[in-house]
């Protein structure tokens, strides 16, 4: 198991705007172009970005059950179509850490709601681009020959796999070493948290599914890539 500390992300200026800008229907007043610069320097201070991650061989996929050699097992069509043809997985966690989430529970406790919603569009593009650092490195350490390829991510939580699945991810990877736990819904905490899975295989049998989002019928997600 893997463990990254004080990780190191490439953080552009204008972080969060673009969330924001859909998230207010495609258009940003002003003030709100003000406060997410007044915003941002709080949320970079609060932010400290760590990942735990590991790989497990898979040993067979039975209709919707992708089974590990470790005898762990994930259940879902999603995610068991998507590691169909890999033959290892890695499975991750990474956080923003708790002082950003207490943060922003401080500034909605005090009833501002703007500033809330701008912190949470900051820090929501910044958790993204740490899924996305991870997802570089993971799968550069993942490719153990050169004719092998690797899958998009999936989470739980996501489309058709259940979040309580959660649990096997969290028995698999140990969550407590970058300081995340499941509360009793198995969501994350800290909130600025994501985990998944990508696999790994030779290239001809690899899963080629662009992105999670081309599997979820959530149209008008903000999200959606
Ligand atoms: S469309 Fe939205 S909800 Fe669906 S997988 Fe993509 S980001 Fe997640």
């Amino acid at each position: 198991m893997k463990v990254l500390e004080k990780i190191k992300l490439d953080i552009p200026e204008d972080i969060g705007k673009d969330f924001l800008t859909k998230l207010m229907g495609g258009m940003l007043i002003p003030k709100m172009e003000e406060m997410l610069e007044e915003k941002k320097e709080i949320c970079l201070k609060s932010i400290s970005p760590k990942a735990v991650y590991d790989s497990f061989e898979i040993l067979e996929i039975k209709g919707d059950i992708v089974h590990f050699r470790n005898g762990s097992s994930f259940n879902g069509p999603n995610v068991s179509k998507i590691l169909k043809g890999s033959e290892v997985a890695s499975i991750f966690i990474c956080t923003l850490g708790a002082d950003v989430d207490n943060e922003i529970k401080k500034v909605s406790e005090s009833g501002d709601s703007l500033s809330t919603i701008i912190m949470d569009a900051i820090t929501t593009s910044i958790l993204g681009l740490l899924g996305e650092y991870m997802g570089k490195l993971i799968r550069k350490e993942g490719l153990r020959q050169s004719n092998w390829s690797s899958t998009c991510s999936y989470s739980p939580g996501q489309y058709k796999w259940t979040i309580e699945e959660q649990k096997i991810l969290f028995s698999m990877v140990d969550g407590s070493k970058i300081g995340v736990k499941l509360n009793e819904s198995f969501l994350m905490l800290p909130f600025k948290s994501i985990s998944g899975v990508y696999g790994f295989g030779y290239e001809a049998n690899i899963d080629k599914t662009r992105v999670a989002c081309d599997l979820c019928p959530r149209e008008d997600c903000i999200g959606r890539r």
